[in-house]
């Protein structure tokens, strides 16, 4: 990586960000804006437009003129291609310049953010650009005299709500997929990762996209999201965040236009690690790893790790040695493991838990505390709690910070009980040699997604998408395609 450019990136100052809204930059209809604050040190970024709810509207009705004229929808969809492709070139180019400025706003770090913010962004829409002059629709095993087609249109105007942990992957992993589709979207950032999704959105102009088929509304939640989620005019809802959140989208859109919503909604998931897993060292290295990459703050974060109870001591002292030797800090510093946490109220909740376990006498094996509070920045030491009761809220609530819960089992049955014991149901995964074990397992764990002898690292080619409260639908893979894309049928007489 080079390490000048990034210093000079990092003391470039930002300037003040504005929505954008058919093509053009705009600020709030009221001229409110909210502070951009870095969690490396506190200190304030640049301003970012506080969205109104006029704002809202005005980005859902850009969006509808340029579904309904069809300069986007309209146009075959190898040239909707053709300018997708340039889109990612374009942001590919820029991957440093982009990753910098992510990080400077959500602290993840940057060995990590180049590969899975802006490098992953461009390849996913790179994918689906590739995609889309490859799906066909069907002709239907009807009758003779009779003729059924089943045509696969694009669904219309699509609001995206994303959160702040990857927002260009996860970004990327909505407006891929529905762009390339033919629809419009509005897309609203979260308030503490908003610069980057900006960025993209002007490089989308710059590579073709027409005005009005990719805008950004940033602001507050429960304003500019909700609006969005109240509108008459958005087709489709998709959201990856809270499961709070999303109990108000489906309410919203229950109220309003009964606009589909899908809904990403983290998760708890189980690390089940067997005696017999062919190689302990490996796991928790791997498993760690899974904990603590972006301090924890990844929806499918491996955050309750179920050890079997031969293995237990021994492993949770492996997997603390890793914890203990991650390099917290600086996240613009190549050499960093785990950066920052997002936000002081990230910060504050992730020790919240670890403070309630301590105080439920739970054995905090390693970490626990806030650290590097000189630098003004949201540092957290990773951080095991052992002993950990099922029913303990450390072992139901997603913490999305640098926290592991460590709970032992017996026997087979008793993991699985434990892994789904809980109201999640996005990810887990399974440490063994065993073959049919693991078989067993992955069609016993109520999950969208098994990993088996590994952690994380799944990529496009496979979706991903939550059971139980985690959620519904999926991103990444042709089956994102299902949300931007409606069946019509045509049934003809002869
Ligand atoms: P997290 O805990 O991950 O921040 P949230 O669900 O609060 O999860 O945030 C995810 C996204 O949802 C953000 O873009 C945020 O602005 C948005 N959001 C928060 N509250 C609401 C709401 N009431 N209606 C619509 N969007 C919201």
């Amino acid at each position: 990586m080079d390490l000048s450019r990034i210093a000079a990136l990092r003391a470039t100052p930002v300037p003040p960000a504005l929505h954008l809204i058919d093509g053009a930059a705009c600020p709030a209809s009221d001229g409110g804006t909210m502070t951009a604050r870095s969690p490396i040190d506190g200190s304030a970024l640049t301003t970012l437009a506080r969205g109104t709810v006029a704002d809202a509207d005005a980005a859902v009705a850009a969006a509808r003129r340029a579904f309904d004229d069809g300069r986007w929808s309209g146009l075959a969809p190898a040239e909707r291609k053709r300018i997708l492709l340039r889109w990612a070139d374009l942001i590919e180019a820029r991957a440093l310049d982009l990753a910098v400025l992510g990080v400077r706003e959500n602290g993840t770090e940057i060995a990590m953010a180049l590969k899975a913010e802006p490098l992953s962004a461009a390849a996913t829409i790179r994918y689906y650009a590739e995609a889309i002059d490859k799906l066909t629709g069907e002709i239907a095993a009807t009758p003779p005299g009779t003729l059924g087609l089943v045509h696969r249109e694009p669904a219309g105007v699509v609001a995206a709500i994303v959160p702040w942990n990857f927002p260009l992957m996860i970004g990327a992993w909505k407006l891929g997929p529905a762009l390339a589709a033919g629809c419009s979207v509005v897309l609203k950032p979260a308030e503490t990762a908003a610069l980057t999704l900006l960025r993209i959105a002007e490089l989308a102009l710059e590579a073709g996209l027409p005005p009005g088929v990719l805008n950004v509304v940033t602001g507050e939640g429960p304003v500019v999201g909700a609006a969005l989620a109240a509108s008459m005019d958005v087709d489709v809802l998709v959201f990856t965040g809270s499961g709070a959140t999303g109990r108000k989208l489906l309410e919203a859109a229950a109220r309003s236009n009964l606009k589909r919503v899908y809904l990403e909604l983290g998760g708890k998931s189980p690390n089940i690690v067997f005696a017999d897993a062919p190689d302990l060292d490996e796991a928790a290295a791997v498993s760690a790893a899974g904990i603590f990459r972006n301090a924890g703050q990844v929806c499918i974060a491996g955050s309750r790790l179920l050890v079997e109870r031969s293995v237990h001591d021994a492993f949770v002292e492996k997997l603390a040695a890793h914890a203990t030797a991650l390099r917290v800090g600086d996240p613009l510093d190549p050499a960093t493991g785990a950066g920052a946490l997002n936000s002081e109220a990230q910060l504050a909740r992730s020790l919240r838990f670890v403070a309630e376990a301590r105080a439920q006498g739970r054995r905090i094996v390693t970490g626990g505390d806030r650290i590097l509070p000189e630098t003004g920045g949201y540092y957290m030491a990773p951080t095991v709690v052992a002993d950990v009761r099922p029913d303990d809220r450390l072992a139901r609530e997603e913490v999305f910070g640098p926290v592991l819960a460590v709970t032992p089992f017996d026997t087979e049955d008793e993991a699985i009980a434990l892994a789904n014991g809980t109201d999640y149901g996005l990810a887990a995964a399974v440490w063994t040699g065993n073959l049919g074990r693991a078989h067993r397992m992955v069609r016993r764990l109520r999950a969208g997604l098994v990993h088996v002898n590994t952690y994380g690292g799944s990529d496009l080619t496979v979706p991903l998408g939550g059971v139980k409260q985690s959620g519904n639908g999926h991103d990444k893979s042709l089956h994102a395609f299902d949300k931007y894309l409606d069946l019509k049928t045509a049934w003809i007489k002869l």
